[in-house]
């Protein structure tokens, strides 16, 4: 009816259902669990209802365990920076990380970031595990720096919603510099999907970080929207080419294209980094193509800071 009225409004009816199987349950409850499951159908565009049932009930109990707890993990540092290197392919050496969050379970086990970081982005509590793993980063660097081992840049995740909070330039430039790092070892990385929302405020940030000597690189590049012309705007160091670009490239075109790509993105002047390589297959193809840098399972899985620290930081 109202999109009758209204023809280019896009209007759309969404509906959240509870069942009452039992007469003298509290109304005030079933109502409840009709909002949220009505919520929750809300964020997908195709779905005009959605039915409360036990396995909503659990998951949504779940979510909220994980968004009540974050900051007591934070504070009993429970969430730990993984690091996962990053190596040249030419002398097959390291020459970098990228460090991920892992949440450790009581039993010694870990959660993923995909059971915890989406959650934590809708309410916007990813900014203080943002920070839980930059501070990690910079304490190790500060201790590889008086011990006088040789410095390898690092690279942590920001997530999108910094663009939020004004303060997010000075909190980085404070806590680097309480650590005594230098910016050049450190690489701010931000998806490339950030840059859809707000652009000019991250570009601003962005810009300020360069001034101040650290290094940005854009995330998963290729799964965006944005165009190629983008990339001669945005005051970027590094492009992270996305695993998809080289999870198949038996086609000739695709080759090409990821030849192509390459030369587009050193013409805007940027280094260039490959993701989630897991075969000798693509190193061989990567190298042939003249690219230098990838990071991916073929070379090591993230592993806890320890691990890596006595692996790859002993000179
Ligand atoms: P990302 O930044 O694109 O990180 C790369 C992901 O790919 C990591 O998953 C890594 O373990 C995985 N990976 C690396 N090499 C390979 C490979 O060869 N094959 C395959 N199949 N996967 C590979 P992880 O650690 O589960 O992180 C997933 C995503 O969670 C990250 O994607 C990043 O977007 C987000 N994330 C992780 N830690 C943080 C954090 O501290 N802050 C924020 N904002 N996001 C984070
Ligand atoms: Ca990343
Ligand atoms: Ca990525």
């Amino acid at each position: 009816m109202s999109r009758a009225m209204y023809p280019m409004s896009d209007m759309r009816v969404v509906t959240g259902i509870y069942y009452i199987d039992n007469p003298s349950y509290d109304i005030v409850r079933a109502v409840d669990h009709a909002i949220h499951v009505w919520k929750h159908a809300k964020k997908d565009k195709y779905k005009p209802y959605a039915i409360y049932s036990d396995d909503f009930a659990n998951e949504r109990q779940t979510r909220l365990k994980i968004i009540g707890s974050v900051h007591s993990a934070i504070e009993n540092g429970e969430i730990e920076a993984f690091m996962q290197p990053k190596f040249s392919m030419k002398t097959m050496e390291v020459v970098g990380a990228e460090a991920l969050s892992r949440w450790r379970n009581p039993d010694g086990s870990y959660k993923f970031p995909g059971q915890f970081i989406p959650l934590l982005e809708d309410v916007g509590y990813i900014i203080d595990v943002d920070f839980c793993i930059f501070e990690q980063v910079l304490c190790v660097m500060a201790k590889w720096k008086e011990s006088g081992k040789k410095m390898i840049p690092v690279s942590v995740n920001f997530s999108r919603q910094h663009i939020n909070h004004d303060d997010f330039v000075t909190r980085i430039k404070k806590l680097t510099a309480k650590y005594g790092v230098e910016p050049k070892y450190i690489e701010i990385e931000i998806t490339e999907s950030a840059f859809m929302k707000k652009p000019e405020k991250m570009m601003k940030f962005m810009r300020e970080l360069r001034e101040e000597g650290y290094k940005i690189d854009i995330d998963d590049f290729g799964t965006g929207y944005s165009s190629l012309n983008m990339l001669l705007d945005v005051p970027v160091d590094i492009v992270k080419i996305d695993k998809s670009f080289i999870d198949d490239y038996d086609t000739q075109t695709k080759r090409e294209y990821i030849n192509q790509i390459g030369n587009l993105i050193h013409t805007a002047r940027k280094d260039i980094i490959f993701e989630g390589v897991e075969t000798y297959d693509q190193i061989k193809f990567l190298t042939e193509c003249g690219y230098e840098n990838a990071q991916g399972y073929v070379f090591s899985k993230p592993i806890p800071m320890k691990e890596f620290e006595e692996k790859y930081i002993y000179i």
